[in-house]
């Protein structure tokens, strides 16, 4: 089994899908204009936070001018903007802006992560894409499982996807699979009797806080659940 820091190394190498190699390295070369100066990361973006995690947070896929230009999770975008504001209110990150990977900014006790580690066009991966990639996700949710208490599972996708993943990293899911839906919780047995909780919450995306389906105080409820599942204090 590789450490966590060999598997954010080897997946940034991966080229298994060849639909979002081509997507990742076209958008890199044509650029949006507010960013033609930048050279642009163009490649799978690794899990991004502490390996002794309690709390994970799952999401879709890297935003083709956000992680798939910054090369970390949630970093340059509007989502990440909206997201990090809330972990900086709950005491998760260090910082309430996420610009660029090397600003200094580190997570508290909480690690992101993604089902699709390549920008795909219009955000969706194809079924096969989910498929190829749900590997890497494996291994890291197995590496953090001694310390790992809580999912946080950011929309319908990233739901759906994760399922079979934790099935696979050892975790027993319900039949039938549990739906998601924003403020759900499902608590899942794992192989030592630890029980992990899973909490469903709605996308980070603007289409959602754009139009006030998720606020800033519901996101903040959520993760201030998360901690408390997970055993870590509330600022
Ligand atoms: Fe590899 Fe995942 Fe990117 Fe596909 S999406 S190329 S499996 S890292």
């Amino acid at each position: 089994m590789p450490t966590l820091n060999d598997l954010d190394h080897e997946v940034t190498h991966c080229r298994r899908c060849p639909r979002l190699v081509a997507w990742r390295e076209e958008v890199a070369t044509v650029k949006r204009a507010a960013f033609r100066d930048q050279t642009y990361w163009a490649r799978p973006v690794p899990g991004f936070g502490p390996p002794d995690a309690a709390i994970s947070l799952v999401g879709l896929a890297p935003a083709a001018h956000g992680a798939n230009r910054t090369g970390r999770m949630f970093t340059g975008d509007p989502s990440g903007d909206f997201l990090y504001q809330a972990l900086h209110a709950t005491d998760l990150s260090s910082s309430p802006i996420s610009r660029a990977h090397d600003d200094g900014l580190e997570l508290h006790g909480l690690r992101m992560t993604a089902p699709v580690r390549c920008a795909p066009p219009e955000n969706k991966p194809t079924p096969a894409e989910r498929d190829n990639c749900r590997p890497w996700l494996a291994t890291e949710l197995t590496l953090l499982r001694p310390t790992l208490r809580v999912v946080v599972v950011l929309g319908a996708f990233g739901w759906q996807a994760l399922l079979p993943v934790l099935a696979t990293a050892g975790w027993r899911i319900p039949r039938p699979r549990p739906k998601f839906g924003h403020g759900m919780r499902v608590d899942l047995p794992g192989p030592d009797e630890t029980v992990l909780h899973l909490l469903g919450c709605y996308h980070v995306s603007p289409h959602n806080t754009y139009t006030g389906r998720l606020t800033q105080a519901m996101l903040r409820e959520v993760l201030t659940e998360a901690k408390t599942l997970a055993g870590l204090s509330c600022p």
